[in-house]
């Protein structure tokens, strides 16, 4: 039993280890208040509530526990090892840290029973420990980290509201251990979830376009069926985009166009194959299903309206400053456009070699002009050229 009651301070231990390790500061913070919480709630539990000074701890834990709550959630991700890191590490465990010291001291909390306000000493029911007073403090923070979680929808603010609201029902059951004892440990283990999932992305999902990465594209390959087409599609000109209006533009116009290729149809998965590569991977559909979905795409992509900042820089930092604060910065209209090569396997073809026939059809898209769909294969009926719908 004793294990168990100390199974959410290892949980504990051991997300606030993942969190470190891979700078998910925020996480790393929750991690330790919520182990030192749940340390705190069992103690008390063990040592009797009826003691004015076990009652006082738990009653100030209680409160404790939503406000810190909230200070974490409005924190900015810094690195927990770093000076600030362990500044915010300071802050987050000094008042439960000052609660545990005075408890330590027989009679010091007890003292306070009689100046706890009526709504701290009313529970919400018979079989709740949870106070009216303390309800009143997590459902706003309840509430905030709720906004936060569907406006930035991110593994980070779920598994902190999860947290939390597991955090207030433990409170509440406290006096059920075989139903708090699994809350407190939901708590770090959500955010263990948030740290893995941190990492899962890490691997599997590009930065800069949130889509898919190589390393995703490798999985898909493995798991391929029979019938299959893959196709390799690349920004034309890509390079002058850089050169003329800088890498940050660039950028934009790669999260530009991988928004577009996202909306390919036939079912298609995309992925980012690279620099301004990407490849999108086609299971068991018709030829002319695939090719119409690739050419909506790259028409999507050539006729959406992407404006960018003129590549006209200001001399020095003062005429800057003056034609910011002077007007808005200049933008234009630019089209951007992409070549698509693709091809299907042939049998017993390997992934690898299916995609160095549709870079082969890729780079005969180049050659051709550019802005084109074209499909690998020796006859040349196969070969489409759909450029503005026409095709040949
Ligand atoms: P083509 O039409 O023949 O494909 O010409 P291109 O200029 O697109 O091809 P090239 O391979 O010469 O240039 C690719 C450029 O893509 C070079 C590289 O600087 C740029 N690039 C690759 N990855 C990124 C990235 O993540 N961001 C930005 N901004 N540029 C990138
Ligand atoms: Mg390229
Ligand atoms: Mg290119």
């Amino acid at each position: 039993m004793k294990l168990v009651s100390s199974l959410p301070l290892l949980i504990s231990a051991t997300a606030f280890m993942l969190a470190a390790g891979f700078k998910r500061g925020r996480i790393a913070l929750a991690s330790c208040h919520v182990g030192l919480s749940a340390y705190i709630l069992v103690k008390a539990v063990s040592s009797g509530l009826d003691r004015p000074d076990t009652y006082v701890l738990f009653t100030l834990t209680s409160l404790a526990i939503p406000a810190i709550h909230a200070w974490i959630l409005i924190q900015r991700d810094t690195s927990p090892l770093c000076r600030k890191g362990i500044a915010k590490l300071a802050v987050t465990l000094a008042p439960s840290c000052a609660l545990l010291f005075m408890w330590s001291r027989p009679g010091l909390l007890g003292q306070w029973m009689p100046e706890l306000s009526p709504t701290l000493l009313e529970t919400l029911g018979e079989h709740s420990l949870l106070s009216i007073g303390s309800l009143w403090l997590f459902a706003p923070v309840l509430g905030l980290s709720l906004l936060l979680t569907l406006t930035r929808r991110t593994a980070d603010e779920i598994a902190l509201f999860g947290a939390l609201a597991a955090q207030m029902l433990a409170i509440s059951l406290l006096k059920q251990p075989h139903l708090s004892t699994p809350l407190l440990i939901a708590a770090p283990a959500l955010l263990i979830f948030a740290v893995i999932s941190h990492i899962y992305a890490m691997a599997f999902v590009d930065s800069l376009t949130g889509v898919p990465a190589r390393r995703a594209l490798e999985h898909k390959l493995a798991g391929l069926g029979r019938q299959y087409g893959i196709a390799m599609l690349d920004i034309d000109h890509f390079k002058k985009f850089n050169d003329t209006y800088g890498h940050d533009v660039g950028d934009q116009v790669l999260r530009m166009v991988a928004t577009q290729l996202r909306k390919v149809q036939a079912g298609g998965s995309l992925f980012r194959y690279g620099g301004e590569e990407f490849t999108i991977v086609f299971n068991g559909r018709k030829e002319e299903e695939v090719v119409a979905a690739l050419d909506e795409v790259r028409q999507r992509v050539e006729h959406y309206p992407m404006r960018v900042r003129s590549p006209q820089r200001p001399r020095s930092n003062r005429q800057g400053k003056q034609s910011r604060e002077g007007q808005a910065q200049e933008s234009e209209q630019v089209t951007v456009t992409i070549s698509i090569g693709v091809a299907w396997r042939d049998t017993d073809e390997q992934p690898s070699v299916v995609i160095k026939r549709a870079d082969k059809a890729l780079y005969k898209a180049k050659g051709a002009g550019r802005n084109r769909v074209m499909t690998d294969g020796p006859d040349p009926r196969r070969q489409r050229r759909t450029r503005s719908g026409a095709a040949a």
